[in-house]
């Protein structure tokens, strides 16, 4: 027995000395932390795990491999705090909802997963869906199929009728009366269970409908939702559980209860006013902006019949206000971590958001620090990720070009490695 062990105890220290590095070769590296762009840098990852960082080109060994990214920018991977990775827009959207079966969304949500990592983005916040991102999650970690690190909400979670409540806009026999099961609450007894249930069934953050939204088929887009005891209580629940509670929110009386409850992140944020500005900059509240989210419905909303006379009238108001509001906040102070509701719009143009961004006075390569290092102090992960540092995990991509110079660059993303492995190269 001993003996096993000790040859065991011997193989493993031989696998390790004779492991394969990867020498990636930088002809630029964005450093997140001082929004400088380094020239010419190696780093070298073994295994899931960044060994080194240095400057020129080094290689190792013969059993090594070495990467030539000499013509590209390196960066970390990319996060998108606000994605919807089980869904995306089209005509028969509210529709489909009638026809599909759960196996037939995690089908359909395979190439959504696929293509947001290949478009550098290694890991996502889902912001709720119908209980497959949670699947799709395990089903990523479990290397069955590919996509980026999720960290998903599950289900949302809403008062009825709210703009979470699964059965808004349907006639009465279908319409049934949804409860914390289903993510409805009314009381602070049923936001209790609400965030049980969803922790129960393996939600890692919990998300909030604070005020109406666009997309529901329900008139108000704006109006709280939920009263001050419902948003405490829920907070207060995911707090014991050691999660943070994300809050869609489009008014501004509603995102004041959001922060007055502790909420960890505002979303969207169409009607913040300078106070509630102020409001989030004394509790640390974080800003996801969803830019992208407010454009592409006022587009979609051009063409006729894409959404239903309801929704239309909704995105033409509030779609185009978010960009402007996010300037706002920005010169502000408030704590800003990128995000763009992907699946409103087609997953893999998540990078639009740094356009939009960088157009109404955010610096370049400040906008990728929010997609990086700030997403990952959102996450509360920034210890393992969000920046290319001895000892982080391997989440590395590259873009063709040099968005410090010019920001359309992150749309051409040509390489990306999670966790140490090479997804495109
Ligand atoms: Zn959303």
């Amino acid at each position: 027995m001993k003996k096993v062990l000790l040859s065991g105890f011997v193989l493993m220290l031989s696998l390790t000395a004779f492991a394969q590095k990867t020498y990636l070769h930088a002809g630029r590296l964005i450093d997140v932390k001082t929004k400088k762009v380094l020239t010419e840098q190696t780093i070298v990852v073994e295994g899931d795990k960044i060994l080194s960082v240095s400057p020129g080109y080094q290689s190792g060994g013969a059993e090594d491999q070495v990467l030539d990214l000499k013509n590209a920018t390196v960066m970390p991977g990319l996060m998108d705090m606000h994605v919807h990775i089980e869904s995306q827009t089209s005509p028969t959207r509210y529709v489909d909802g009638f026809r599909d079966n759960e196996a037939d969304v995690a089908y359909k949500a395979l190439p959504y997963a696929k293509i947001t990592l290949m478009s550098g983005f290694t890991t996502v916040r889902d912001l709720g869906g119908s209980g497959v991102n949670i699947a799709l999650r395990n089903a990523i970690n479990n290397g069955l199929v590919v996509g980026p690190r999720i960290y998903t909400a599950g289900k949302s979670i809403a008062p009825t009728g709210g703009h979470a409540d699964p059965t808004n806009g349907v006639k009465r026999d279908l319409m049934r009366d949804p409860g914390p099961d289903e993510g409805v609450i009314n009381g602070d007894a049923d936001a209790r269970k609400a965030v049980r249930q969803a922790v129960k069934y393996g939600s890692d953050v919990i998300k909030v409908t604070a005020t109406g939204g666009v997309l529901s088929v329900a008139r108000d887009g704006s109006a709280p939702q939920f009263q001050q005891d419902e948003l405490d209580a829920v907070v207060r629940t995911a707090k014991d559980f050691g999660i943070h509670v994300a809050a869609h929110a489009h008014g501004d009386q509603g995102m004041k209860r959001a922060v007055k409850a502790g909420i960890h992140s505002i979303e969207h944020g169409t009607m913040m006013t300078e106070e509630t500005m102020e409001m989030m900059k004394e509790a640390g509240t974080w800003y996801v902006p969803t830019v992208t989210a407010g454009m592409s419905a006022a587009e979609y909303a051009k063409i006729p019949g894409y959404y239903p006379p309801v929704v239309r009238d909704k995105a033409m108001e509030i779609g185009a206000q978010i960009q402007e509001t996010f300037g706002r906040a920005y010169k502000k102070g408030v704590k800003i971590a990128f995000g763009t509701d992907a699946g409103v719009f087609p997953h893999g143009d998540n990078y639009r958001e740094f356009l939009y961004m960088t157009e109404v006075g955010m610096p370049n390569l400040e906008a990728i620090q929010s997609a990086t290092l700030n997403a990952a102090q959102l996450l509360g992960i920034e210890d393992k990720l969000g920046t290319i540092e001895v000892g982080k995990i391997a989440d590395i991509i590259a873009v063709s070009g040099n968005p410090d110079e010019d920001i359309k660059v992150m749309k051409d993303v040509v390489f990306v490695m999670k966790e140490g492995k090479v997804y495109k190269q």
